[in-house]
């Protein structure tokens, strides 16, 4: 084995040796991690983290089953899918056995951003068209073809030109986007939000070219953990295949059980795409993913004769570890739990939410939650700065990692390995709780300051009021302190 490296010294070497755009969690004081254990990280001295980030070890860090699975097949034969495999087709069985009837058909690769590559080759092949639709904020991988749809990137200062065959419609987002539920409570949001992606076909169409396809996470993480509104992508899906489309969903995040109520974040919206993209979970940590499409799809792409090989996609050993982790949701009911832990994860939540102005919305499906932080919850203001130092809090305090995300960077995210238990939950609630009191006792501490500064200014009886009634808050929230 290499020799154990100092911190320091891994940091030293890092900085030397790797590019300085891979960018670390917690930046200014990176983690080690040495160690993982289904829902726990250990860093060099031992210090044990509740991980809720990771959703790539879905079935829990170094499964048994799964490392038991990899080794054994590693230590038999690993090679390309150009000779026959048992693990292979079992696997294209299993998982095309989890989709609905006319996604029979799978393409192995080694990521999202190689599944989401795939994707657009295949749509744009059987279409013969190039215009693609995409949302804005999304995040669909770190090759050329799938940043051009990632506006999440290339709209980063730094970021690349939006290239014209690309269109970008509304985030979906009714809390924080374009239509929100305050501003049209009575409106059917689904079709206020489908509209902009229809009105991209209709032009497309006019100009005699349609789509290609249209891309979207089925729940979007790197949005911010976004649930569509309810109808959403039924409408999308219509006009993109009155366009002559197709509808691609990346499950790359949210698929194999996450949202408990389902074994696809698509089907939440009953709709049945033309290609699915799976990856991240599915090799749990081990580099596995898949293109999902129609047997027509998959001829149309065959009939060009131009062979598709793809070095390791589809070998024995990422599929063995495909396998077991398949297997491994249905033997521990992993996605029944996603749905019982979600639904008390968001009922918590909820109760944070009565008590702490701080917490704008909570949402979330299954073990994907996102928790919106805001400094004015009647106009929906978000609090990047309250994000950033709760996911500080969480790690130096409580060792609970959380992440942040969104436009603003201020929803809080969980997506947490699916073996996450109750107590889990509880230990993530008490520590959230904490972080969320002293940061309201912070604000409100500034409060004081700012209302005693209005009153030598001038400003007596309303800052006097206003005073009398933050004081009142602020001895609520000391006593909540004090019980925690
Ligand atoms: N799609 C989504 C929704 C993702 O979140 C990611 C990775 N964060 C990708 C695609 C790209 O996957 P990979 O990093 O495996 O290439």
């Amino acid at each position: 084995a290499s020799q154990q490296l100092s911190k320091s010294e891994t940091i030293k070497l890092r900085n030397k040796h790797i590019g300085q755009a891979c960018q670390l969690f917690y930046r200014s004081d990176p983690l080690k991690i040495v160690r993982g254990q289904g829902q726990y990280m250990f860093d060099e001295e031992g210090t044990r983290y509740l991980d809720c980030i990771n959703n790539v070890a879905h079935v829990g860090h170094c499964h048994p089953e799964v490392v038991r699975a990899g080794a054994l097949q590693m230590a038999t034969i690993s090679t390309n899918n150009r000779f026959l495999h048992d693990e292979l087709v079992q696997c294209a069985q299993t998982l095309t056995s989890k989709m609905p009837a006319p996604l029979s058909v799978c393409f192995f690769v080694n990521s999202g951003s190689e599944a989401n590559d795939l994707a657009l080759r295949l749509a744009r092949n059987y279409t013969k068209r190039q215009d693609v639709i995409t949302l804005d904020h999304a995040y669909h991988g770190h090759l050329q073809s799938v940043m051009e749809i990632s506006p999440y990137k290339f709209n980063q200062p730094g970021g690349e030109q939006k290239v014209d065959y690309v269109h970008v419609a509304p985030c979906p987002d009714s809390y924080g986007g374009q239509y929100t539920d305050k501003q049209f409570p009575d409106a059917d949001l689904g079709l206020l939000y489908a509209q902009p992606v229809a009105d991209i076909c209709e032009r497309q169409l006019a100009k005699g070219q349609g789509v290609a396809a249209f891309i979207a996470e089925s729940l979007q993480s790197c949005g911010g953990q976004i649930l569509p509104p309810a109808g959403y992508f039924q409408r999308v899906y219509e006009a993109v295949h009155r366009a002559g489309g197709l509808c691609i969903a990346d499950e790359v995040q949210v698929g194999f059980g996450r949202v408990g109520s389902h074994y696809w974040a698509f089907e939440t919206q009953h709709v049945v795409p033309d290609i699915v993209c799976v990856a991240k979970p599915m090799g749990n940590g081990h580099p596995v993913g898949a293109v999902v499409t129609t047997p027509a799809i998959a001829q149309a792409f065959h009939a060009t004769g131009v062979a598709y090989f793809n070095t390791y996609g589809g070998n024995p050993v990422s599929c063995a570890i495909a396998n077991a982790v398949m297997r491994v949701i249905e033997q521990e009911g992993l996605q029944q739990n996603a749905q019982r832990l979600g639904e008390y994860l968001l009922r918590e939540c909820g109760q944070l939410k009565q008590e702490f102005d701080c917490v704008g919305d909570v949402r979330g499906l299954g073990l994907f939650v996102g928790i919106e932080l805001v400094s004015d919850r009647d106009e929906r203001v978000p609090d990047t700065a309250a994000a950033r130092w709760v996911v500080n809090r969480m790690k130096q305090l409580h060792q609970v990692l959380v992440s942040s995300d969104g436009p603003n960077d201020n929803v809080i995210k969980l997506k947490p390995p699916m073996c996450f238990s109750l107590e889990n939950a509880d230990e993530f609630l008490l520590a959230f709780r904490e972080c969320l009191a002293t940061l309201t006792c912070d604000h409100l501490q500034q409060a004081r300051v700012a209302v005693a500064d209005a009153a030598t200014n001038g400003v007596i009886a309303t800052a006097a009021d206003t005073l009398a009634n933050k004081t009142k808050l602020f001895e609520r929230q000391d006593r909540l302190i004090k019980s925690v």
